[in-house]
């Protein structure tokens, strides 16, 4: 690694330091196998959207995954049937109990969340299971592509949770009992057993948020594992379900959606930013690892990662609000010079989304209050415009045609003619070229380029 970079490690290398002495808490031990695990064990991962892996102390230490397999499957579920289906099925509040509560809604018998027991088990009992594809197949191969490796069940843990789980065998029986579920819970409960013992790393884990902060998109692979949507709705449940009966406290000092589970696994997304991962087996009475809750705490506010923060605006969008009467024109007649004098000029950069689409817009008005004359929008530095924005700026661009003027834009990658899902109606793409002279130049009544 570079030795620049090197500067991200050390931050969870020294998160690693100050909290490998914090000793609080206690192995699971309901699930015997669990109180076998080695209980200093201690790992912390972040990997950036483009699949940067940073890692400290034992973050190659497989362990299972327990309630942290929940939101991925939730999102399985999302993926294969869609949020309304789901939601039929399974609420999205938050309980306010115990991971284990045998809480269903009193009217519907819905479980409150995917996050505790009783929601995932019929998010798991949802998931297809065909001759083909078997339910635990579909599942299994999902959570590999989250990882981006194949991962694989530790039976050990499997055989234990399956000689002991009453209690959530018990709550499939009483989901099953409360409405007319179209799949069976009680037979999914087994199946909800093998995910939870499907073993991973931090680094893995790291990997699985990633990609959910990523909209869907493993950033190691590639792999666009769920629709941009289905990882935002996870992540909205993540943030308040996701740490049970402590998920407001978490959302109000630590800020990211998280899931933790009962082997100590922890992981937190930054939507749009990082994945990170924490593995240290000593839980507190809520069942989160200890040592995870004050790694994930101490490096949100180190790092100013709280998602409502008030971020600092990005590099502004717009560069310049001019006419080309203003710029440099080599070779422009003088006679050219008054009507140059009339073309308004915009330059943006950067990602454009609805926010800095919304400055543009104002720019382009701005570029024209001295002569509501033709418009020039430069997109050369602009390095992605999403849906949108895409159709504000066309939208902005059409309303000043309407008007009368012309409108071009500098666009050598070809932006704003991208269609994107939903756009068949929206305005017409604005005259382009590669750019911005050639654009001035078809406005001042030049020939186009
Ligand atoms: N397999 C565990 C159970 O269902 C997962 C619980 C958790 O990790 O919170 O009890």
């Amino acid at each position: 690694m570079s030795p620049a970079a090197e500067a991200v490690t050390d931050a969870l290398r020294e998160l690693h330091t100050r909290f490998a002495g914090l000793r609080d808490g206690r192995l699971a031990d309901y699930i015997p196998q669990l109180a076998r695990t080695e209980p200093d064990a201690f790992g912390l991962a972040l990997i950036s959207m483009d699949g940067h892996r940073y890692s400290a102390g034992d973050a190659g230490t497989p362990f299972t995954m327990q309630s942290v397999s929940k939101p991925f499957v939730y999102a399985l579920a999302l993926s294969v049937l869609g949020l309304d289906e789901v939601c039929r099925w399974v609420s999205a509040e938050p309980s306010g109990e115990a991971y284990n509560a045998i809480s269903l809604e009193p009217d519907t018998g819905r479980p409150d969340n995917a996050m505790v027991n009783a929601g995932a088990i019929i998010t798991t009992a949802l998931i297809p299971d065909t001759p083909d594809t078997p339910r635990f197949e579909r599942i299994l191969d999902c959570l590999s592509r989250f990882a981006g490796r194949r991962l694989d069940v530790d039976e050990q843990v499997y055989a234990s949770e399956a000689a002991t789980g009453d209690r959530n065998r018990a709550l499939a029986y009483l989901i099953r009992s409360t409405g007319p579920l179209p799949v069976d819970p009680v037979a999914a409960v087994e199946t909800y057993f093998r995910q939870c013992a499907v073993r991973v790393t931090a680094l893995d884990l790291a990997a699985m948020a990633a990609t959910l902060a990523n909209g869907g998109v493993n950033p190691l692979t590639g792999d666009a594992v769920v629709p941009e949507p289905v990882a935002a709705q996870v992540l909205a449940v993540m943030a308040t379900c996701g740490m049970y009966d402590a998920s407001g406290e978490w959302l109000l000092r630590v800020g990211l959606p998280a899931k933790s589970g009962v082997s100590g696994g922890l992981i937190a997304a930054g939507p749009a930013r990082f994945g990170l991962a924490t593995y240290s087996p000593r839980l507190d009475p809520g069942g989160t690892s200890v040592r995870g809750r004050a790694a994930l705490g101490a490096l949100s506010e180190r790092l100013g990662l709280h998602l409502m923060h008030n971020p600092a605006l990005a590099a502004s969008t717009v560069t310049l609000v001019a006419t080309a009467g203003d710029l440099p024109a080599a070779g422009a007649a003088p006679q050219d010079r008054a009507l140059r004098e009339r073309v308004g000029v915009v330059a943006a950069q950067g990602a454009i989304d609805f926010t800095a689409a919304e400055r543009v817009l104002y720019a382009l008005d701005e570029s024209r209050t001295r002569s509501a004359g033709p418009v020039v929008l430069d997109l050369g530095q602009v390095t992605g415009v999403d849906r949108v924005a895409r159709a504000m700026l066309r939208g902005g661009l059409g309303r000043i045609a309407a008007d009368g003027a012309r409108t071009a834009v500098a666009d050598p990658a070809r932006r704003l003619a991208l269609p994107g899902p939903g756009q068949r109606d929206a305005p017409t793409v604005p005259r382009s070229f590669v750019t911005r002279e050639q654009a001035v130049a078809w406005c001042t009544g030049g020939p186009a380029g």
